[in-house]
């Protein structure tokens, strides 16, 4: 207990000093403390005010010469620590009656407490950093307005000198541990004695969506209880050595200046021991640690940011076996392309101007007719030139940009299609759709862009991969029906390199199966293939779709895929994918093609 000026003499009975002081003799006092708590003392004429923090410290304040002293006892600070644990503002007038304040079998007379009032208070980001306590021997009839925002004024005040002592103590206020100011300030300090390198370890608790979810469940008070249990268990595998806490989720540690870098042992070691699962404030949680390490050199510190990598390091490691990597300057840079294309795609996306849609026949073997058109999306950026969907599509998925993609495909996609079919081109559309589009909602969006842009929904297809129509199978079924009530195709993209369980895909409602390129380009040269994709051919059709080969190169395979009796043919052989003021011409073209050399006629 830090007793501050005027404050009652040391040595009240039952006080533990030592558990309410913590570190306090190394630490800076409470900036401003005097100040505020003479102005809450005045304004709500009370004899005691006191100020507790969540890190264990306790600040009292007594106006000089007062006669009539609250003493400060251990019932007090109890009642003060639950109360500020509760977290919310309380006022008792009075308090002669209550329980937390009075011993067992007081007379309620003699109660030192008759009001008591507590304020949260809060650090400058909004986390509670501990209350505001005014207390009395006489209790109160009411309390006023003013006095009221006179102890929130006063709090907001304690908040902001408590914020400060943390810094000057570059200590983290939850975990009581040194920031990350401290970090910087350390490291910059050994690297400048002499040593040209330091090790670095960075560990993260947990994945931050699941650490939100935490604190969403279980409050504040649980995230940073969860957090000291793994900085202790981080102490007990790495005895003596500087832990800091350097965001939220995150422990940062310094090799002092000589020594080695931990082995692949140790690194073990301290994964299997925060593996294990946590017991915090009774709830047991399995972690997910990640753990980073990094060697920094010298001469790396101007320009460069070593926290940030080695948090990349053990961020990376996170849900790997091992669960600890070294830093690896490639997989960074990946990282950074990754993040500057996902900011570029969501401007894009906002924009519109970059983004553009291709369109590649499909042609009806039968018939010899092209009857569907795959929209292809197609992003120009203006630094970076073309970007492959095989890279932005991922990007989208993960960045959560999927379904505003999918909103631009499909308005764009129909609103081609529409112009298409008042200048009596009899066609139809198919358009690529992600598993995060496989919702209820899907059908009613896509109703919804068919009827503005005036396309009956027979005209239109929904392709879905085949992981992604068959991994969720009741939802995506109920999807998929409702959609085919509608009167929309479905085909079953990428075919035959998933592992499709035949009873899914058995009652799947879909139309088509489009067979992997990867299994049709080889028909030609690879038997093995051609026996393959002869027999989901065969599979194909006895479950009722019609089967659709994509990559259809040359003309070998074009004759080949007609040999097994496949329904459709898509590939670079009839035409690559083209922007949509080329179909037109291609259709014509297309159909004034010898029907003997083209295989096909339209
Ligand atoms: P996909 O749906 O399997 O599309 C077929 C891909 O194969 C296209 O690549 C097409 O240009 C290419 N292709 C067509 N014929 C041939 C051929 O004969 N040989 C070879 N080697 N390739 C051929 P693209 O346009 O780069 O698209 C790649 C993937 O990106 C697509 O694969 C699809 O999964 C995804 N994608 C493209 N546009 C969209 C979109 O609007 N939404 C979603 N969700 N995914 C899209
Ligand atoms: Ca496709
Ligand atoms: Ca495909």
């Amino acid at each position: 207990m830090e007793i501050s000026q005027g404050a009652p003499q040391d040595g009240r009975p039952g006080i533990d000093q030592a558990s309410a002081t913590g570190e306090a003799t190394e630490q800076h006092a409470m900036p401003g403390f005097e100040a505020v708590a003479r102005l809450a003392a005045g304004a709500l004429h009370v004899p005691l005010v006191a100020l507790l923090l969540t890190d264990g410290s306790a600040f009292w304040h007594t106006p000089p010469g007062q006669p009539d002293a609250v003493p400060v006892d251990a019932a007090l600070l109890a009642a003060c620590r639950a109360a500020m644990r509760r977290g919310s503002a309380e006022v008792l007038l009075d308090a002669r009656e209550d329980a937390r304040f009075l011993p067992s079998g007081a007379d309620p007379a003699h109660a030192a407490v008759a009001f008591f009032a507590c304020e949260p208070v809060f650090g400058l980001d909004g986390q509670q950093l501990g209350a505001l306590f005014v207390v009395d021997r006489r209790p109160r009839l009411a309390l006023s307005a003013s006095d009221l925002a006179a102890l929130r004024d006063a709090a907001a005040l304690a908040g902001t000198g408590a914020a400060l002592r943390c810094y000057l103590n570059r200590i983290d206020p939850s975990t009581r541990l040194p920031h990350r100011n401290a970090f910087f300030a350390d490291l910059h300090a050994q690297l400048s004695n002499g040593t040209d390198t330091a090790w670095l370890l960075a560990i993260e608790a947990a994945p931050v969506t699941r650490f939100h979810a935490f604190v969403r469940a279980m409050g504040h008070a649980y995230a940073d209880a969860l957090m000291r249990a793994v900085a202790e268990r981080v102490q007990a595998c790495m005895p003596g050595m500087q832990l800091y806490q350097v965001a939220t989720t995150r422990l940062a540690v310094l090799l002092p200046g000589s020594h080695e870098a931990p082995t692949p042992a140790q690194l073990d070691a301290l994964v299997a021991a925060l593996r294990e699962p946590v017991d915090c404030l009774g709830v047991p949680l399995t972690l997910q640690p990640g753990v980073g390490l990094l060697k920094v050199e010298a001469r790396e510190l101007r320009g460069g940011d070593p926290l940030r990598r080695v948090m990349n390091a053990s961020s990376a490691a996170q849900g790997t076996a091992s669960g600890w990597a070294v830093y690896d300057h490639s997989q960074d840079e990946r990282h950074r392309q990754e993040f500057f294309l996902v900011t570029e795609l969501a401007a894009a996306l906002s924009e519109r101007a970059e983004l553009e849609l291709h369109y590649q026949p499909r042609v009806d073997l039968a018939s010899g007719h092209c009857l569907t058109l795959e929209a292809l999306a197609r992003w120009r950026h203006p630094t970076l030139g073309t970007v492959s969907p095989d890279v932005f599509v991922p990007l989208a998925e993960q960045a959560g940009l999927m379904r505003s993609l999918t909103d631009w495909v499909l308005d764009h996609g129909l609103a081609q299609l529409a112009e298409w079919l008042r200048a009596g081109l009899d066609l139809r559309l198919s358009l690529n759709v992600s598993s995060i589009d496989l919702d209820i909602m899907l059908e009613k969006r896509l109703a919804t862009v068919a009827q503005r842009h005036g396309v009956p929904m027979a005209r239109l297809e929904l392709e879905f991969t085949e992981s992604s129509a068959i991994q969720h199978s009741q939802l995506t079924h109920d999807v998929l029906g409702t959609l085919r009530k509608a009167g929309v195709g479905i085909a079953i993209d990428d075919f035959g390199i998933g592992y499709s369980n035949l009873d899914a895909l058995r009652r799947m409602p879909a139309t088509s199966l489009k067979i992997d390129q990867s299994l049709v380009r080889g028909i030609d040269t690879r038997p093995h293939d051609a026996a393959i994709v002869r027999s989901m051919v065969a599979l194909g059709h006895d479950l009722g779709f019609r089967v659709v080969m994509e990559g259809v190169e040359n003309a070998d395979v074009m004759a080949a895929v007609r040999d097994m009796g496949c329904d459709e043919v898509q590939g670079y052989h009839i035409a690559r994918p083209m922007p949509a003021g080329a179909i037109a011409p291609w259709l014509r073209e297309y159909a004034a093609r010898d029907p003997t050399l083209a295989g096909t006629s339209c």
